[in-house]
């Protein structure tokens, strides 16, 4: 039997509790959602919904084609000067992901004989990004400038380091600052994937590179994520004009992927106009993770400090987190839930995303829940 290995697995996971499983979401569902990515509540705000309906109609559903051949409309050159004018950087790229957007930035900047230096805790997509990347990897220390300093050390030659910005599994920052210097004293590229910044840090959420002066830097790129803050979906590449002329020319996953649709284009456009309007939304939602956490520490709940919009909250074993998450659903509240072997350490988390249009008394109802349910 060509797939009984299959069976074995499965078997191995039903045994562990751990099998997953797919559960469509209602348009209308009563859950209180604490789960999704949509940080500032903008995936279903009228100004993005219409700027994904004008789009349809106007270039259809589809991009019709790579983006080198007929997959590039006016609306994905205009997106990505807004994407890049908001954010600060010379130039933007979009990708039909974040995930197809980091693939094309360690692969293209990470050419044989050069080094990438990972942190331990990057997003899976930077990880596959080394992977697939003709230089070798070197994988350092946690949020540890110094490890950096020291990797970068044994090598000669082209190398980048490649960091997420906000790390998706506890919702702490990478230290931009001291990353970029050790990149700096060796001549080193810095790659940040600012997935979970985007929309949330910076100035009226300019993102985690801006909030650390970095904006604009002629050795910084910046990938990011339409599909959390902007409430799209797609992804980008923020960053000095020859290093995105680069990758039109070398990212694989741009040169043979469909390009990005024009209606994730248009509702992402309209979610940057939105925020360029209303600054506030990235503020709230940082103080609506600093409350989430407030709360639920003075429940007695073991909290990460956010750093951003996620909140990592501590759970007994990866079954005591599996039965904590449903427990929370069965009363109306809907969380993440993360564990082996989607985290590394093998600690598993409810993972919380602070919204910013979460009320004061959702965050409260949200951290009875947790607290009552508690394995
Ligand atoms: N980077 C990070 C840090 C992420 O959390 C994610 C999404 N889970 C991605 C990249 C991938 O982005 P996308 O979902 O747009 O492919």
């Amino acid at each position: 039997m060509a797939f009984a290995w299959i069976d074995e697995q499965a078997e191995l996971r039903r045994r562990a509790g751990l099998v997953r499983t797919l559960r469509p979401r209602p348009s209308d569902s009563p859950l209180l959602d604490l789960a999704s990515n949509d940080y500032l509540g903008l995936a279903r705000h009228r100004e993005v919904t219409e700027g994904a309906a004008r789009a349809a109609r106007t270039w259809g559903g589809g991009s019709t084609g790579s983006r080198l051949v007929t997959g590039t409309t006016e609306l994905h050159q205009e997106l990505e000067r807004e994407l890049a004018d908001f954010c600060g950087f010379e130039a933007a790229l979009v990708f039909s992901s974040g995930y197809a957007a980091n693939l094309a930035a360690v692969t293209a900047l990470a050419p044989h004989g050069s080094l990438i230096v990972s942190d331990a805790g990057n997003h899976a997509s930077l990880i596959d990004g080394c992977r697939l990347a003709r230089g070798s990897t070197q994988v350092v220390a946690h949020a540890d400038p110094d490890a950096v300093r020291k990797a970068l050390l044994t090598h000669e030659g082209p190398a980048v380091v490649v960091s997420d910005t906000v790390f998706s599994v506890d919702g702490d920052a990478a230290p931009l600052a001291g990353l970029a210097e050790a990149c700096r004293e060796r001549g080193a590229g810095l790659v940040v994937d600012d997935a979970h910044g985007l929309g949330v840090l910076g100035d009226g959420g300019r993102g985690a590179p801006q909030a650390a002066g970095l904006a604009g830097a002629d050795d910084v790129v910046v990938t990011v994520t339409l599909s959390k803050s902007l409430g799209s979906q797609g992804g980008a590449v923020l960053g000095p004009a020859g290093v995105i002329d680069h990758l039109v020319n070398a990212a694989r996953t741009f040169i043979f992927d469909t390009g990005l649709a024009p209606v994730a284009a248009g509702a992402a456009l309209g979610a940057v106009r939105l925020l360029r309007r209303e600054p506030e939304r990235a503020a709230r939602a940082r103080a609506v993770a600093a409350e989430l956490h407030a709360r639920l520490s003075a429940a007695g709940l073991e909290a990460v400090r956010p750093d951003a919009a996620v909140v990592s909250v501590r759970a007994p074993s990866p079954e005591g987190a599996v039965r904590w998450a449903a427990d929370c659903r069965a009363q109306g509240l809907a969380v993440g839930c993360f564990r082996p072997p989607s985290v590394p350490d093998g600690i598993s988390r409810l993972r919380l995303t602070a919204r910013a249009d979460l009320l004061d008394g959702q965050i409260e109802r949200a951290v009875g829940v947790i607290g009552e349910t508690r394995p």
